[in-house]
């Protein structure tokens, strides 16, 4: 963990933090993700797998010694911030500090800009426009401290998300079978392998979220309900015996995780939300006192 010395302005030191952290999730991936992706190489058995996971291990070690992106795909930039209801700046400075911090970050190093205008694809050059960057917010009581999550999205895996409302007679079933119907006709498209989230519960829109949030958790940690902690050790195995494999091209490894996230929902509801997250599973956290103090580490 690193420590920053408390700054005079707050907004400026959270633009400071949000560009760091969109550019260091970029360049070093987690050590969660790194140990899982050697533990993939290892276990892999086909020729052309185990192939694609060396390539992967040879990238990752090539951005690390250049300083460099591991992937080219800066995607468009997601944080999620837990704000303590003490913390001394509004969510509005707050978001306009993470949209400058996004937009120095994509200027000054450079990294390369994704934001469009949806329907004239217009780019933006500052990887921000109309309700860019997202922000999801928690809000927590009793507190005055700030965390904040980067977790850069690419379109390759964004694309690879899917909605299915089951009714509630599709059961436990249903939920299984849309996860590994969305995994299998995702084939090779979102750089597997990757994270599976699955959201399930809530509304539709709220899946949604909570699939996202599944795939920003550390590789393996299991929901703390252990009915649900369950269904991820079941997916997980049987996502693995699709045989899918390593960029689609065939192999043992295909995931190296299902999350699942879950809320309490309507009794005639079933939502399953799944998005995809690929070998690149970028995140990158901060920690913001009320004096400003940032504290830089991967989770919160
Ligand atoms: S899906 Fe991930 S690994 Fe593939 S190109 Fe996009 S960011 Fe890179």
């Amino acid at each position: 963990m690193t420590t920053v010395s408390p700054p005079i302005n707050l907004q400026n030191a959270l633009l400071e933090v949000a560009a760091h952290l969109y550019v260091w999730a970029l360049k070093d991936i987690p050590q969660d993700l790194r140990d899982a992706l050697a533990a993939a190489r290892d276990r892999e058995t086909s020729t052309t797998g185990k192939r694609v996971l060396e390539t992967i291990h040879r990238n990752i070690q090539i951005a690390d010694e250049q300083k460099n992106l591991v992937c080219q795909d800066t995607g468009i930039a997601v944080f999620t911030c837990r704000v303590g209801e003490g913390f001394p700046l509004h969510p509005v400075r707050i978001y306009q500090a993470l949209k400058a911090g996004t937009e120095r970050a994509t200027v000054e190093h450079p990294l390369r800009s994704n934001a469009v205008h949806t329907i004239t694809r217009e780019n933006t050059g500052q990887n921000t426009g109309y309700r860019l960057p997202i922000v999801h917010w928690e809000f927590v009581p009793d507190w005055d401290g700030l965390d904040v999550k980067c977790v850069p999205k690419g379109s390759g895996s964004e694309n690879m998300s899917f909605l299915k409302m089951c009714v509630p007679a599709d059961g436990v079933r249903g939920i299984k079978e849309f996860v590994l119907e969305s995994v299998v006709g995702a084939g090779g498209k979102p750089c597997p392998p990757g994270i599976v989230g699955v959201g399930i519960g809530g509304s539709a829109d709220y899946a949604m979220y909570l699939a996202k949030e599944a795939i920003a958790r550390p590789v393996g940690t299991r929901n703390a309900d252990p009915i649900v902690a369950q269904l991820e050790e079941e997916l997980f195995r049987l996502l693995n015996e699709t045989g899918i494999g390593p960029m689609g091209l065939g192999g043992d490894v295909t995931v190296l995780q299902c999350h699942i996230e879950h809320a309490d929902t309507h009794m005639t509801l079933n939502p399953v939300a799944v998005n995809y997250q690929c070998w690149a599973a970028r995140r990158a956290s901060a920690h913001v006192a009320a004096d400003g103090t940032v504290d830089y580490d991967r989770e919160f």
